[in-house]
């Protein structure tokens, strides 16, 4: 019998392969285009071990797939789990069904922008729920599961798949059908939602969030345009030139190895900082940080530490809503 005492949880359906519903058991890659969807409440009817843990309260913010999920999807969708925590003091926490293609942009987004210490979990699925061996029902429950733990509250926006608890800032995609795609390199996973029920943690994100962080959405109609150019060799600067003139706010290189990039790229980035427009210096490797050099403090670059380009992007669309001044965007980049 369920619990009475049980903790109540938002879950906020927006689509992704979680929802999909393919043409049979062995449709592992068709279903997005040629199958229908689940909405949140059909999802969560099919897990209903899920209310035993918590009572579900379930809203359906968008049902796409994770690719036409939009910046201002997630401002509508942070300001929904703002609204849920300010109106309910006796919520344990909010979890997200999402695709995982853009699962962990919006994850990190909501990492900046929900000013709660309370948990929003956000999970995905890698196999649609009517394929053989899904991992649907699974991370549904477990997503669940980990917003409504008392342990969860102030490690910030929060990624679990597979049974692991990521961080919403170190986390990314790393394999486009494993199940074990979600991965946070070195930094590794924050802990288990494990075989026991148990949400077990080993340690937290030292980085500023949720209910530490400067960035508020009140007021924002429209979040900065920030664009990134990737570098390869031979790369020269007729992206980020073309950039410039489309008049965007920011612009995050995706760097080579340690932030550096061929010279013509580099000349590109250059005459942006010239047009007034701040650069972020991040690198494509996948880990490690991108440092204040000689070089690059001489010639007026932010740069992103271990912040991947994607991340980097989310963070600089935030900073320019309060400050053009590269120090304290630098600041910004380097607490979040
Ligand atoms: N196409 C899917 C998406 O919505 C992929 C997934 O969810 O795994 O991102």
């Amino acid at each position: 019998m369920a619990d009475q005492n049980r903790r109540r949880v938002y879950l906020f359906g927006t689509g992704g392969t979680i929802s999909f519903v393919g043409e049979n058991r062995t449709d592992f890659a068709n279903y997005s285009y040629q199958g229908s969807q689940l909405t949140i409440e059909e999802m969560l009817a099919r897990v209903p071990e899920a209310n035993e843990l918590a009572e579900v309260v379930t809203e359906q913010v968008i049902n796409v797939g994770s690719t036409e999920v939009y910046p201002n999807h997630w401002v509508t969708l942070a300001s929904r789990v703002n609204e849920r925590f300010a109106t309910d003091p006796g919520a344990a926490g909010a979890a997200v069904t999402h695709g995982t293609a853009t699962l962990e942009e919006t994850a990190y987004f909501l990492n900046l922008t929900v000013r709660d210490a309370r948990p929003v979990v956000v999970t995905g699925a890698m196999r649609p729920p009517s394929a053989m061996g899904t991992d649907a029902d699974n991370n549904l429950l477990d997503a669940v599961r980990v917003a409504a733990a008392k342990q969860s509250a102030g490690r910030g926006a929060l990624v679990v798949l597979n049974n692991e608890i990521q961080s919403a800032r170190d986390v990314t995609k790393t394999d486009s059908y494993r199940v074990e795609t979600f991965q946070s390199g070195h930094m590794g996973f924050l802990g288990y939602a494990d075989a026991d029920g148990k949400v077990a943690y080993y340690r937290r994100p030292e980085q500023r969030h949720t209910a530490d962080s400067e960035f508020d959405l009140n007021g924002v109609d429209q979040l900065p345009r920030v664009d990134i150019a990737y570098a390869y060799a031979g790369a020269d600067g007729t992206v980020i030139d073309a950039l410039v003139e489309a008049g965007v706010d920011g612009i995050v290189a995706a760097g080579l190895g340690s932030g550096g990039s061929p010279s013509p790229f580099m000349a590109g980035l250059q005459r942006a900082i010239a047009a007034q427009v701040p650069v972020v210096l991040a690198t494509q490797v996948g880990t490690g940080r991108v440092v204040q050099t000689r070089r690059f403090m001489e010639q007026g670059y932010i740069v992103a530490d271990n912040l991947h380009p994607k991340k980097a992007r989310i963070l600089m669309m935030l900073a320019l809503t309060r400050t053009k001044d590269p120090a304290e965007l630098q600041r910004m980049m380097l607490e979040y």
